[in-house]
């Protein structure tokens, strides 16, 4: 007899899980028991489910690095028991998390998933039911030699399921909240499961590994025409400061004012790496394509190719946290690692 597959629930607050105050009428997050209860048809699944839950469920709002070490620590203890895993996570930075915890899981054979809804359980209306449901059936699904379907962190919402480090939240009124616009559906949820074969992460076979060094000591620098050089000084010149985020437009450019060159010439001589994201949504950046990016390229400043912002920010992280020498962070960050960047 084919063993009941095992899926693990990890409840840290959203949406999903929230009531409204009778007094300020504020969404504030409830206990994970009294989410269950108001999704029945949990019972009826032929899987068998445990959960553990944020002792204080969050917004998402409120998501910190800290939360993302305890979520991959969480996985690693539960690693060899479960399947498969489902994170209930608000909707907000959910792309922060799902993107961190793709660099995290180094060598992932097993399916994360994150969801989570615009309209909390108790709401008729509500997406969370089917948001919830359906994630848990593709934790749980195999394939036909009795392998996971999926290997990788991935968000399912609103009958599509993406390459969690691909996506971005841009609708906070639709039910279908989230795109991953350089990046193809890994499923979608009819009436059946329709898997996109070609596009899953295959797994490596190579032990599974957890990293949980982060390193926050990066900044954003978004550009617009009329950006000061006071502003962008007082940024470039952060104490501390180890990276920075440079939003640019279309594929990679940047004003070529030389007090601008010069100020990020001067901040990559001191070791502060410059990571240019567009900030289109689509497309990717190309350095040395335009007069515009062109300098940028010659003075050292890394392209991000078609990552999103938010798996920038935890590349980062990420790759920041291991310490390395400058040239070998450089290099690890021009380095498809888990599937978010298309080279
Ligand atoms: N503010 C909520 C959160 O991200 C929104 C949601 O869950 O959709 O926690």
């Amino acid at each position: 007899m084919k063993k009941k597959s095992s899926i693990l629930l990890i409840y840290t607050g959203g949406t999903i899980g929230m009531m409204q105050d009778a007094r300020s009428g504020e969404l504030r997050p409830f206990n994970f028991k009294a989410l269950t209860a108001q999704i029945p048809e949990l019972e009826k699944f032929d899987i068998t489910l445990s959960s553990i839950s944020f002792e204080k469920p969050i917004d998402s709002s409120n998501m910190h690095p800290s939360v993302w070490i305890k979520l991959a620590e969480i996985i690693q203890k539960n690693y060899a028991k479960y399947d498969g895993f489902v994170i209930l996570h608000g909707s907000d930075t959910m792309s922060y998390t799902a993107s961190a915890l793709s660099f995290m899981l180094e060598n992932l054979a097993k399916p994360v998933i994150l969801t989570g809804s615009q309209l909390p359980i108790g709401i008729i209306r509500t997406d969370g039911k089917e948001n919830l449901i359906t994630a848990i059936e593709i934790a749980a699904a195999r394939t036909k030699t009795n392998k996971p379907v999926i290997t990788e962190v991935c968000i399912y919402f609103e009958y599509k399921l993406y390459r969690g480090n691909r996506t971005f939240k841009y609708n906070s009124a639709h039910f279908d909240a989230f795109k991953s616009p350089n990046y193809p559906l890994l499923a979608e949820a009819g009436v059946t499961i329709q898997y996109n074969d070609a596009y899953l992460l295959k797994p490596e076979k190579k032990a599974f590994k957890v990293h949980t060094a982060l390193e926050n000591d990066i900044a954003v620098l978004k550009l617009f025409p009329g950006l000061s050089k006071k502003i962008t000084l007082a940024i470039l010149n952060t104490p501390g400061i180890k990276a920075v985020i440079l939003e640019t437009f279309g594929a990679g450019n940047a004003t070529t004012e030389a007090w601008f060159t010069d100020a990020l010439t001067s901040a990559i001589k001191k070791g502060v790496i410059i990571y240019n994201v567009t900030q289109c949504l689509e497309g990717r950046v190309i350095q040395g394509m335009y007069e515009t990016s062109s300098h940028l390229k010659k003075i050292g400043v890394i392209g991000g190719e078609d990552i999103t912002f938010e798996s920038a920010v935890a590349k980062l992280m990420f790759v920041l946290g291991k310490k390395l020498s400058l040239k070998e962070t450089k290099a690890l960050l021009q380095k498809n690692l888990r599937g978010e960047i298309s080279l």
